[in-house]
Formats: C-alpha cells, structure tokens, sequence
C-alpha cells in the first residue's frame, strides 16, 4: 500500500457559477473539484489526485454495475460564524468505510490518506460551502469495483471518488415531525446480509416500500426485522429513537442495523446529560403498548442529513399511532439544537468531534 503518495492537484479553469443559496436542496449541485484514487492489487492504492468535477469513464463490464460491489459514506462540511470550515466525525466516517468495504470484499483504504482526501478537496472549494443557518457541505466519498470481468469474484481493481454538494438546510420551516408507515411485507436487510455496510443494494431494495408509503401520504417507512416482522430497525435509512416513561431507546446493533454516527452522538449526548439511554431489541408490540398507556413521550430519527427527525405518527397494519400530539419533543429539539450547535461551532464540543480544515 502505497498509503504515503502525496496528492496531485490540477484546479479546475472554468470554475462554476454557485447556486443561489436559497434553493441549494439536497444533492444537485456539485462543486468545481473532486478525489479520485486507484487501486490495483499489484499496486494497491495509487495516484491519488484532486481533479476538476468531471464524468468518469468505465468499461461496460465494470463489476460495479453487475454485482453491486460498492460501498458510500456521507459527511458534512459546516462554516462558523467566524468563517472557519469544520467537519463533523469524519474520522467516524472512514472506519465505517473500511468496516462497509471488509463486508464487501473490497480493499480498505488507509484512514489517514481518506480524511486528507477529503480536508484537501474541503479546503480547495471552501467557497463552496454555504453560509445561512442550516447550510452546509455535503461530501459523498464513495468506492466502486471497476474490473472489466465479468466473473462473480472481487474485483481486483477499484475506484475510491469524494464528490460535495452544497445543500440547503433540511428544516427551512423549523424542525417538523414527520409521518411514517411501519412495513410489513417488504424487508431492508437481514441479519447475516448486509445491512450493517452502507452499500447501493440496501437502498436499491427499498424505494419499492418507500414508494408505497408515500403513495399513501407517509415519509417513510420504519423497518421491521427481516425474520420476523416484529423487531424495530431503523426509519427509512436514519436510525430510530424512542422516549419511553423518561428512558430513551434504540435498537441494539445486530448486524442489519446501520452503525450511524448520528446515532453513536446522540446515545453519548444523552448520556453526558443522564438522560437514560439502552440499546436492545425493540418489538413494535411494545412502542404501541407505550403509546397506548401514555408512556410513549417521543421518538425520533437520526441521520447525517437531517440530524434528528421527530416521529409525529406510525401507521402500523392500520392503526395510527400518534406521538406527543404530533409535535416535536422537547428532548428531540433539545438534541437537534445541541447537535448541530456544536457542528457549527455556536456550542462548545466536549467531545472533541469537530476537526477544523485548515
Ligand atoms: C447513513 C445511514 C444512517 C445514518 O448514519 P449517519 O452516520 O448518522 O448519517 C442510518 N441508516 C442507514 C440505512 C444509513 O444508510
């Protein structure tokens, strides 16, 4: 591995327009550069290089487009008040890479090498990241399987690309519960899958369940385990959180649960406030017994792109379930105000999360 390889840097000459900052939404507009990096199982990883944002060329026969062997991540990029660029986690971000690539069979990328990538590409087009309560910098690293082979076997050359987006904030409105069906037929993951890895297939799986949700006026839909039907997972692809009788709960992580960072931060904030926190199997039996005794308090989302996303009611086989009238919680804005205090750097970082590009 040839992990000491300093990266390359070609500007781009005809830099874009930027978008108006009030219609940035989310993942449409990208930025003037990108990373790109190779691998090769005779060289390892190998010319890596900052480039203009431009298309990819690949074989028709790339694996990436037959087996599915690929694997992304997603990270945001925040600027202070004062003007400095700070990145939430991304550390987090690139072990949980490596832990998605192992599950595919695919290389892993030295950590060390990934988050220069992305400081460097953060620091190139830093003009880019949006100033406006809310606005931040999207950046999507993502691997692919480029061999030109056709046989079922890991690729034995690869491609790892950073991209960024400027996206607007997710709340314009304010923070805003939202309306989630409970699927019963379809499935994300199981255990022994691969769930746990933040690879294209277990989003590809479930636009078809999402699809049916919205049609019947619902954001998403909040997975049940794949055996039976009948242990919580996650809401759509954020991780899920329940206030029960004073004491938050989420599902333990089983190996078709995604390890969201979100999540790990708020389990930790919580616990720095001793707020009461467990991680366990979690039937959808009981979150309806809660909120039929009144002891369901609030339940939230938690995710990279919106942070935290009250739950303001669940539709499970037809019966509605509705969480604190509807409302967002105090303890659920609590959490999103915290959060993103510290990712934009209003609130002091106890733990140490942010890393500041220089
Ligand atoms: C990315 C993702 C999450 C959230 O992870 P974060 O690191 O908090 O952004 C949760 N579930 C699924 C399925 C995901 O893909």
């Amino acid at each position: 591995m040839i992990a000491s390889t300093p990266i390359q840097i070609e500007r781009t000459t005809t830099p874009k327009p930027k978008p108006p900052q009030d219609k940035l939404g989310f993942g449409i507009y990208f930025t003037d550069h990108m990373f790109i990096m190779n691998y090769t199982a005779e060289f390892g990883w190998h010319r890596s290089r900052i480039v203009p944002y431009q298309p990819i060329t690949l074989d028709p026969a790339a694996k990436v487009f037959h087996y599915g062997q690929t694997v992304f991540e997603g990270l945001k990029a925040y600027k202070t008040a004062d003007g400095r660029v700070q990145l939430f986690r991304p550390d987090a971000n690139m072990k949980r890479m490596n832990r998605s690539n192992d599950r595919m069979s695919m290389p892993p990328i030295p950590t060390e090498l990934a988050l220069e990538a992305i400081k460097g590409l953060a620091k190139i087009d830093q003009d880019w990241i949006p100033d406006g309560e809310g606005n931040s910098l999207y950046i999507r690293p993502f691997v692919i399987a480029t061999e030109a082979l056709l046989g079922v076997q890991p690729s034995l050359e690869y491609q790892f690309i950073v991209i960024m987006s400027p996206v607007g904030a997710y709340y314009p409105e304010g923070i805003n519960p939202v309306k989630i069906f409970v699927e019963s037929h379809y499935v994300r993951a199981m255990v022994g899958g691969v769930g746990e890895a933040k690879t294209a297939g277990n989003y590809a799986a479930g636009l078809k369940a999402q699809d049916a949700a919205k049609d019947q006026g619902y954001t998403q839909v909040l997975w049940l385990d794949g055996a039976e039907h009948k242990y919580i997972e996650e809401v759509g692809s954020m991780n899920v959180f329940f206030k029960i009788d004073g004491t938050v709960y989420t599902p333990a992580l089983n190996g078709s649960i995604l390890d969201g960072i979100t999540r790990n931060s708020v389990i930790r904030l919580l616990k720095h406030w001793n707020v009461p926190v467990v991680e366990r199997v979690l039937s959808i039996e009981e979150i309806y017994e809660a909120g039929k005794n009144g002891k369901l308090e609030e339940s939230f989302g938690t995710g990279t792109a919106a942070v935290i996303s009250p739950v303001g009611e669940l539709n499970w086989r037809g019966e509605k379930l509705i969480i604190n009238g509807g409302k967002t919680g105090q303890l659920s804005e609590k959490i999103y105000n915290d959060l993103t205090g510290i990712q934009y750097g209003k609130l002091e970082d106890p733990f140490g999360w942010m890393i500041e590009v220089h």
